[in-house]
């Protein structure tokens, strides 16, 4: 059996029967690539389009060229892990496991809980976040092509089946690239929060109504029922003394408990020697949701996708959640002058909430469409790391079955 498809791959490598573009650069789109390459080889063209510098996504560390050694996890700060097959995934993204200093933080008393979750809590290699989908495209010799500061902003397809192809369009209406099969990781294309940044329809559905596949519609009336919640992320960076007294705090990652303005705070080791410390602010929810309108100056959606963002309401909110963190007993004063920051950036999508796209319909094999992300069903939770890389592997494996099958 063995040496039947090995003969089948060697055969497949010498005349390429599959192209595939990937929207989405993110952890979950890095997952699918790593597993089609992996099982493909050159047999097949794999690319990642993402709107970012590098890959992440919701999980990428910010970087800066002014200070080449710091790095900021502003997005996820750690994967709960609850499966088996999850810690094997994070593990082969060369995700480390880490203990203590999580738990919550009273607002009022300024007192830690340490509270132990059930699975196991994982960070990307080197405690960098930006690691983990890093490492799946860039290590273990998968082959994958990236375009990064690349912002997919217009799709078709030529026919139906097996004899049309996906066009990827910039917002010039350029061409990005062309692939036979698409897999959609960050569902932005698909959903109708697209329309409310950018004005037009979603890409994807000016797509689909082309095409009259009931099972691609059947996927985006799912996806257009889940909706987002937000957070808003302010981070800056210490050395010296004022580093040392965050360090003394007992704890790295913290819900905070009671507090309108906060949800979460984070200490993190940074800094080329290792000794500086970066704190990350996440805004409580419904902060977010009530202060819309602002991404932060350095964020995708503004660079490459030219969302519009106030400049003094940025300054505003800033100073807000700064405000509240300095009425928390016990934490250390930011003082006036940061090495770096403080930075906002707003994560208009931070966690998906509403039920997820069935395994069934992340498949759509009449318009050579798959999705994948933490906004599919796999075993882990919704909305979390280790689904997005359950959900890549699981598109993933799909996609190899079917061009296999098809070759
Ligand atoms: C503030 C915050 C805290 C979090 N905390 C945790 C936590 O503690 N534990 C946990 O497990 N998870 C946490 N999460 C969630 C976790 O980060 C996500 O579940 C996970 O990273 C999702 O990966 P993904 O690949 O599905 O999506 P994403 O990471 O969103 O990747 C999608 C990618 O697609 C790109 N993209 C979108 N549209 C286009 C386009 N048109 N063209 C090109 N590229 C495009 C985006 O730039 C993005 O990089 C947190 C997230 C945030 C924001």
């Amino acid at each position: 059996m063995r040496l039947l498809l090995n003969a089948l791959l060697t055969t497949m490598a010498t005349s390429r029967v599959g192209r595939v573009g990937i929207i989405g650069g993110g952890v979950g789109g890095c997952s699918a690539a790593k597993t089609i390459s992996n099982a493909l080889g050159s047999a097949v063209e794999v690319t990642v389009y993402e709107i970012g510098r590098g890959p992440g996504g919701r999980a990428a560390t910010r970087r800066t060229r002014e200070f080449p050694g710091l790095h900021v996890n502003h997005g996820a700060p750690t994967a709960q892990i609850v499966t088996e097959e999850g810690r094997k995934a994070i593990e082969a993204a060369g995700g480390e496991e880490v203990n203590g200093g999580h738990g919550t933080l009273n607002s009022s008393t300024g007192e830690f809980q340490e509270k132990e979750e059930g699975g196991w809590l994982f960070v990307g290699e080197g405690g960098v976040m930006g690691n983990l989908a890093a490492s799946l495209i860039e290590g273990t010799g998968a082959k994958v092509k990236t375009k990064y500061n690349s912002m997919v902003r217009g799709l078709e397809r030529t026919a139906n089946g097996d004899d049309g192809s996906w066009i990827l369009r910039n917002g010039a209406g350029e061409i990005l690239g062309e692939a036979d099969w698409l897999v959609v990781a960050g569902s932005g294309v698909a959903h109708p929060r697209w329309t409310a940044t950018f004005g037009n329809e979603p890409p994807l559905v000016e797509a689909a109504k082309a095409l009259g596949d009931s099972q691609l519609d059947s996927s985006l009336k799912t996806i257009a029922s889940q909706t987002a919640a937000p957070v808003i992320a302010v981070f800056f960076v210490l050395s010296g003394s004022e580093a040392q007294r965050w360090l003394d705090l007992p704890f790295k990652v913290a819900k905070i408990e009671g507090n309108e303005v906060l949800g979460k705070v984070m200490i993190q080791m940074t800094g080329e020697e290792g000794n500086e410390v970066a704190v990350v602010l996440h805004s409580s929810r419904a902060f977010a949701e009530t202060n819309k309108g602002v991404y932060g100056s350095t964020s995708s959606a503004k660079r490459v996708g030219g969302a519009k963002s106030d400049k003094g309401k940025e300054d505003e909110l800033n100073a807000m959640m700064l405000e509240a963190l300095a009425e928390i007993p016990q934490i250390p004063e930011v003082p006036m002058t940061c090495k770096y920051g403080p930075v906002l950036h707003r994560w208009g999508n931070a966690f998906v909430v509403g039920e997820g796209l069935s395994r069934e319909n992340s498949m759509c094999r009449d318009a050579k469409v798959a999705f994948c992300g933490d906004y599919v069903e796999t075993d882990a939770p919704l909305s979390s790391i280790e689904c997005a890389l359950l959900a890549g592997k699981q598109t993933g494996e799909a996609i190899v079955k079917e061009i296999k099958g098809g070759a």
